[in-house]
């Protein structure tokens, strides 16, 4: 495989290559991206869901386990609008600090996240998954190769979550992407701002003749597609929504 003109779709932390192993997602020089939406699924999901099928796009969802509880038919219309979906952890903590240092908490929080998804969706397993805050312990990315879970970082973080007016996001990830060419670029589907913003952002990335790249139809990622006996572990904890959570619970 041509290094230099294969798509390099990044599983691993740019800055800290941490990761076992990294996968070289298609051939070509194409200017490819691929969108992803982190922390819903939330109310503001369906308009995200809008704006994206407005432009005919599909994108990579990393909802918490916790939100896929409150709100299991959105994150169902996700997956039913063509989207890959993954799973970001059950509610969205730090897993390099304690107490999640302990890591059968640390494992916990992951599983509850992966399991709460499968659920709201009717599938096994959930196979992609990001670490929140992109923070990720050495012993934790050796667990989820255990599992066979495929972890994904970003090239580009859009920062969605610092800014206020749309064309401040267009603006950082333009001048990122001008850079890189290609490569995951991290948002929220959470904040009502990411909704305006994709409205002027995916128009531009269509001009710029960007092509949208989700997990679900990388061939080397098929290998995680498939749970099987051996990787899931055997007391994985099932979530359900018990009724305690409020359903305008602060996101964040
Ligand atoms: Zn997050």
């Amino acid at each position: 495989m041509d290094m230099l003109t294969t798509f390099l779709f990044r599983a691993y932390c740019a800055a800290q290559r941490k990761y076992p192993e990294i996968l070289y997602l298609g051939q070509g020089t194409g200017r490819r991206i691929a969108l992803t939406f982190d922390d819903g699924p939330w109310v503001t999901t369906p308009h995200v869901l809008k704006a994206l099928a407005d432009e005919c796009v599909k994108a990579t969802f990393f909802p918490i386990g916790k939100h896929a509880t409150y709100y299991p038919e959105i994150l169902r219309q996700v997956a039913a609008a063509g989207h890959t979906v993954g799973s970001h952890t059950w509610s969205h903590k730090d897993l390099s600090r304690k107490p999640y240092t302990d890591i059968e908490k640390a494992k916990e929080e992951i599983e509850l996240g992966v399991s709460a998804v499968a659920h709201a969706l009717g599938r096994k397993e959930a196979s992609f998954f990001r670490f929140p805050a992109l923070r990720h312990p050495p012993e934790l990315v050796k667990y989820m190769g255990q599992r066979n879970i495929a972890m994904f970082s970003t090239d580009m973080d859009s920062f969605d979550f610092k800014m206020r007016k749309p064309e401040q996001v267009v603006n950082a990830v333009m001048t990122k992407l001008k850079k890189f060419g290609k490569g995951i670029v991290l948002m929220h589907d959470i904040r009502r701002q990411s909704i305006a913003m994709l409205g002027e952002l995916l128009p531009t990335l269509i001009a710029e003749g960007y092509r949208f790249v989700t997990l679900d139809e990388v061939p080397a990622l098929d290998q995680y597609r498939t749970p099987t006996e051996e990787t899931a572990p055997e007391d994985v904890p099932i979530a359900m929504y018990d009724g305690r959570y409020p359903l305008t619970a602060a996101a964040r």
